[in-house]
Parts: structure tokens; sequence; C-alpha cells
């Protein structure tokens, strides 16, 4: 993490393609792509993105350049060896790009796709520019869409706001409808803030239930109230708190998050309620990201999301100019790695800093995760969130733990014995 920055980019070896008798699976990595920045249409209160403009000296007025984007699906589709590449368009809002955008996307993609390589599509969106146009180009050309939507009405207006504080809901779900009716296949991303968090059961059964999707994921909103300037790891060591105190948690005056931030203990309280319900209603039917992972996991089988992984590193970040950071979560000057006019893509995806940044996560544990039960199902969650100290008095702990291990001490029976089913079944399969 912090130490990573300090080191040089230099590529490994492990960032030249490989020509011999090997595995095939060489070169894989992930890019967050970011064509507007951070411009957005709305003005959601816990957006992480919206300062960005600020911090990066963004340009409001103008997206990723054909040049830029040319460049950038050249390089990704060259610095992989797999048989599939998935591109990620996020913002922002990606849809701000208009079509015209989306449709040099495709062409480039078609242009530098190898023989027998398959490129695939996801499009992040607040759905509120959504139409018949955008979902039949969606449906054409097999976008997968990742719709944010924090619940019911109530709650998902509770912050996600235009840029004159107006509601959205609405909107949105005219976007939703105009996915249906072309059949576009689309995912929830609920962030879970300190107002939905104590209605789990309202927000899952409205995602599931009244939009009908079968894949939710839930991401935390945890936000220090200095984030729009300060880069996680850079925060001052004489101000962090001991976990479960009083300033951290939100709410309070002097707390280290905002006060929209999810508390800890109310994380926790939203995924035992959900995950009841999941496993009374919805098992083999609803993914949930939080929940698949955990079965995995107990299974013996790798995290399948960043966060419950032991090392990050994976999944970078370009942003509309081309420069490139170690992680969606880093776009700080201090965790920029470099810029693809300069330097390979896959140079810097496989460079001594980036690997340095994905063994931090590991490394960088404190004593009280190495000693925790439940370490190899959380591995300290993301480090962006480790803004606390152990009750140990060492920094380092992630805010969330206190609902994590709420967590996972009433899920880990029921998740064993959801693995053994699971291995029955695969077991049946194979005979
Ligand atoms: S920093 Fe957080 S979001 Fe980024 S790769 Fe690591 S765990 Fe994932
Ligand atoms: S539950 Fe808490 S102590 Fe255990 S690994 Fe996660 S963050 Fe660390």
């Amino acid at each position: 993490m912090k130490y990573s920055t300090t080191l040089p980019v230099k590529a490994l070896p492990s960032a030249e393609k490989y020509d011999g008798n090997g595995p095939a699976y060489k070169r894989r990595f992930h890019v967050m792509a970011k064509p507007t920045g951070s411009t957005c249409n709305l003005d959601c209160s816990y957006c992480f993105y919206l300062h960005k403009e600020e911090l990066l000296h963004q340009d409001r007025h103008s997206g990723m350049s054909d040049e830029v984007l040319e460049n950038f699906i050249r390089q990704y589709i060259d610095g992989q060896d797999g048989d599939q590449v998935v591109f990620s368009w996020q913002g922002g809002e990606p849809t701000l790009m208009g079509l015209e955008f989306f449709e040099k996307v495709v062409k480039f993609q078609k242009q530098y796709q190898k023989p027998g390589q398959r490129v695939e599509n996801d499009l992040q969106t607040n759905g509120v520019l959504l139409n018949d146009k955008w979902a039949a180009f969606l449906k054409e050309h097999k976008f997968l869409v990742g719709l944010s939507i924090d619940g019911p009405r109530e709650l998902h207006d509770r912050y996600r706001v235009t840029r004159s504080g107006k509601p959205t809901f609405d909107k949105v779900m005219t976007g939703v409808d105009a996915l249906k009716r072309h059949d576009v296949p689309f995912n929830a991303l609920v962030t879970v803030n300190r107002t939905n968090a104590r209605f789990p059961l309202e927000v899952y059964r409205f995602v599931t239930r009244e939009l009908g999707t079968t894949y939710v994921q839930f991401n935390p909103c945890v936000e220090p109230v200095d984030f729009k300037q300060t880069a996680p790891q850079f925060w001052r060591d004489d101000v962090i708190p001991v976990t479960g105190s009083r300033r951290a948690h939100p709410g309070d005056l002097d707390s280290i998050v905002t006060e929209w931030s999810v508390d800890p203990d109310d994380w926790g309280k939203f995924l035992i309620a959900v995950f009841e319900e999941w496993v009374n209603n919805d098992l083999g039917r609803v993914q949930v990201n939080l929940f698949e992972t955990a079965v995995a996991q107990t299974m013996g089988l790798p995290a399948q999301i960043c966060t419950h992984s032991e090392f990050c590193g994976k999944g970078l970040a370009i942003e509309k100019n081309g420069d490139i950071y170690s992680c969606d979560h880093y776009v700080y000057p201090e965790y920029q790695i470099g810029n693809i006019e300069n330097t390979q893509l896959a140079h810097l995806a496989f460079s001594e800093r980036q690997k340095a940044f994905g063994l931090g996560k590991r490394d960088t544990l404190p004593k009280y995760c190495k000693a925790c039960p439940y370490l190899k199902m959380c591995w300290g969650e993301c480090p962006k969130n480790r803004i606390v100290r152990a009750p140990d008095g060492e920094a380092g702990l992630n805010y969330l733990c206190p609902g994590i291990k709420a967590f996972f001490n009433y899920a880990e029976p029921i998740l064993v014995g959801i693995a053994t089913l699971v291995k029955r079944d695969f077991a049946g399969l194979k005979r």
C-alpha cells in the first residue's frame, strides 16, 4: 500500500508475452475505464468520484479522446493472453459520452480482437439516460449493465439526487423499463449507506422482486471525512480512533467518516438479515456477490471479489487522459502508476510497484486480523477502509470489522452447510 508508492514502476518479466509451452492464462488483469472522468449528471451525496475533477485538475467538458480510446483498447487486448477480455465502463457516468462513443468502442474492439478471443463489456450506470436507443444498442452488443440503485423510492432518493437536489428514482425506473423492453440483462449495485443499511429486507426484496434482478452487489459506503484530498494510507496517524469508539461511527461530531457512511454495526446487521432471507428463499436463484464469495471460500475456492481476496492489484483504473491508477478506489496522485501514452498497459499492470500494491493488502494486516478466526474469509476487507486502530492500538484495522465479524460469526455454520450441499451436488453431477 503506502510503501508501494515509493517503488519504481519497473515492468516485471510477466509483463511480456510468453510464447513457450506453459499455461495459457499467463497475463490477465482488469481495468476499470472512466471515459468521462468524474463527470456525472447526478450529485449523489456519497459519491467518492465527483471530487476527482478538482483533485486531478480535470476538464469537465471533455471526455476520453478517440486517440486515448483506441490506444487503450489495443493495449488492453494485446496485454492479455486469455480467451476472454472484459471491458468495464464506469464513471462518473459513462452514458454521458453518448452512444457514438460506445459505437467507436465496439468498432475498435472488433479491429483489435485476436482470433478465438471473446471481448465482453460491462457498463456501470445510474440509469438516468437509458432509453430505447441505448437499450437496443446494449442488447445488440451484449453489454452487461450494472445499475446503481439503493432500494425503493424513499431509500434511493435519500442520497441519489440530481445536481439541483431533485430525486432520481422515477428517471432510473424509466431506464429500467427500457432495459426490460429490450431484454438487456442487468445487475443491481446497491451502495449500503447509513440510511438504507437499517432497512435490509426492504432493499433486498425491492431489487430482487420488484426490479427482478438475480445478481446483486452490495457495496458498503465508507468515506473518511477528508477523503476528497487525502489518499488512503496517507491519513494522519494521531487522529486514528480505536474500533468501536465514538469517533469510529458515523454521526458523531468528531467522527472520522462522513455522516452518510454505513455504521459498522449496521453493516453486520444488514448482512445477517439479507443472508437469512437469501438462504431461506433465494439460494440458487439469486446471486449476491458477498455470499457467493463466502460460499466459494468455505469450499476452499478463491474469493470472487477483490475485497475478500488475500491480494489486490489485478484491477487497475484508467482515467480519460490515459493515466493509470492502482485501483478504482485509489485514484489519487500518490497512486498514479503511469500513462498509456508513455508505457504499455501490461507493463504497468505487471510492474514492481503494482505487485507491491497487491501484496500490501496481506502484508499490512494488523496482528488483530492475523489472529482472527475469519481471516481467510475477510483478509481485512478493502485496504481503503482500514482507517481505525485494533483494540490493542495498532493502526490499519478495517472500519467495518465489528460488522464483518458479526456476520461471519452468524453465517459460518450455515455457510459450511451450503458448501457441503454444493459439493454433494457437484459429486452427483460427476457420477
Ligand atoms: S484496494 Fe480495495 S477495491 Fe481496490 S483491489 Fe484492493 S480490495 Fe479491491
Ligand atoms: S473480521 Fe475484522 S479482525 Fe477479522 S480479518 Fe476481518 S477486519 Fe480483520
